[in-house]
């Protein structure tokens, strides 16, 4: 059975943790886009990870990890991933890396450094992961994929091709030093050897997984509102974040994905720019963002402080329909229990007009949110297993984002560690 955890917001949504809880079940986890530019913080009995790469599954003895055909794949990065891991007590995990998966070279990171410095206060808010720059020559057919490492020749032609284009930017756009091919082929040889030992067909090994009947899950990396197509372009990511494109990012049948699990926050965080309706400001958000999450509301990658919102029902029903979702979690709602009352944005005044539909960006960016005010149920929460033991205020909260989101919530997440969690149905 093949099981996708995907993101329902804006990313950060806790998807690092449900994918390691409902790991302990499965054979193998998938990472199937993005790459090391969003983090997932993963607690256990281990400590406490940031996991940029690894999907989340990596700590288990009974797992195999992979990173698909369409993740953006930074080896050197990933090989540190792994060492940090076995160097905190983990048993070395077993990895395995798609041979069609694309290499992150070391000049998208300087492209997406160069460029977001070029564009100054209009620029994207990038994690400067050089994620922007490894998708457009994947798909102007310029990347370089694993199996390429190994054939030298081919490296050789490909390398002086590509600096050619690539020096004439370097020099003419950003005025920065050009690429030296040669450094930038002993660079590739020795990624042929840190990416070797795990290099694999994995599309033929997931066909015989998915024969063998193992269980599967695909991670997805930020979330729906993010996501290149569907998401509030041109503030998303460069890679579909949708359950979708697991098929694809994969190399499995669409079909296969049974199950849908979006992960759906209790109230808002986005990072970088874009439109974000319900957002809030001041003492309000900062005291959200001083709670939120665990230790905080700060990118796993960059440390910057998120943007802080009400819970969005409008955003976050569209992000469960996008998705597919057929059940979901709803996470770190233990951090609102401080609150006297909770606002829900149910509704986005367009124009003078109410809509319940999310709308393409240039709409959303005139949208003002319209809310419903619900009481809080001023207590901790963490602690509690069964949903009957909740408060009801609280329950009462969950039921309400439940009918919003026309997605049942499956399970409930009450605190960041891996047993924190209550199931519903
Ligand atoms: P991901 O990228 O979707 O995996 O999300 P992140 O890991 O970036 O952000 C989620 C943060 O919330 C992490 O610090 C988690 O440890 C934490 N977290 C996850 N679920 C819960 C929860 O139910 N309660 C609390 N307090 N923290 C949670």
């Amino acid at each position: 059975m093949v099981r996708a955890i995907v993101g329902a917001n804006w990313g950060d949504e806790g998807k690092g943790k449900i994918t390691d809880m409902l790991a302990m079940k499965s054979d193998i986890i998938i990472r199937y886009q993005g790459g090391s530019n969003a983090g997932h913080t993963i607690i256990n009995n281990y400590g406490k990870f940031a996991l940029h790469l690894l999907p989340s599954g990596v700590f288990y003895n009974h797992t195999t990890s992979i990173i698909g055909n369409g993740v953006a794949l930074n080896i050197p990065f990933l090989v540190k991933e792994i060492d940090e891991l076995v160097s905190k007590g983990v048993p070395k995990p077993h990895v395995l890396v798609s041979d069609r998966a694309q290499i992150l070279m070391p000049y998208h990171i300087l492209f997406d450094e160069y460029e977001e410095e070029r564009l100054g206060k209009k620029s994207f808010g990038s994690t400067k992961s050089g994620i922007a720059p490894f998708y457009s020559d994947k798909y102007a057919k310029i990347g370089f994929q694993v199996s390429e490492l190994f054939d030298d020749e081919l490296l050789k032609e490909k390398v002086a091709r590509v600096c050619e284009t690539k020096n004439v930017l370097m020099e003419h756009l950003y005025h920065k030093p050009a690429i030296d091919q040669e450094e930038l082929l002993q660079t590739l040889r020795e990624y042929r050897e840190m990416v070797a030992p795990y290099v694999c067909d994995v599309s033929a090994y997931l066909h015989q997984a998915i024969k063998e009947g193992k269980n599967i899950l695909l991670e997805g990396q930020l979330g729906s509102l993010k996501d290149t197509d569907h998401g509030i372009y041109p503030m998303v990511t460069s890679s579909s974040t949708l359950a979708g494109y697991g098929a694809i990012g994969a190399g499995i049948p669409p079909y296969e994905i049974k199950n849908i699990t979006t992960v759906v926050k209790a109230y808002s965080s986005a990072v970088g720019a874009g439109a974000f309706v319900s957002e809030i400001f001041g003492e309000e958000a900062d005291e959200l963002r001083r709670r939120g999450g665990d230790g905080g509301e700060y990118g796993a990658t960059t440390g910057r402080p998120r943007r802080m919102g009400w819970f969005d029902a409008v955003a976050s029903r569209y992000g469960c329909r996008i998705q597919g979702a057929t059940e979901s979690a709803l996470t770190v709602l233990d951090v609102l229990g401080y609150l006297d009352e909770l606002s829900i944005c149910v509704g986005y005044e367009i124009n003078g007009k109410v809509t319940k539909d999310f709308p393409t960006t240039t709409e959303l960016n005139k949208a003002k949110p319209v809310y419903t005010v619900l009481p809080g149920w001023k207590c901790e929460i963490r602690g509690i297993k069964k949903y009957e033991d909740l408060p009801e205020n609280c329950r009462k909260y969950i039921e309400f984002i439940e009918k919003e989101l026309e997605t049942p919530i499956t399970m409930v997440s009450n605190g960041p560690g891996r047993d924190e969690i209550i199931y519903r149905k």
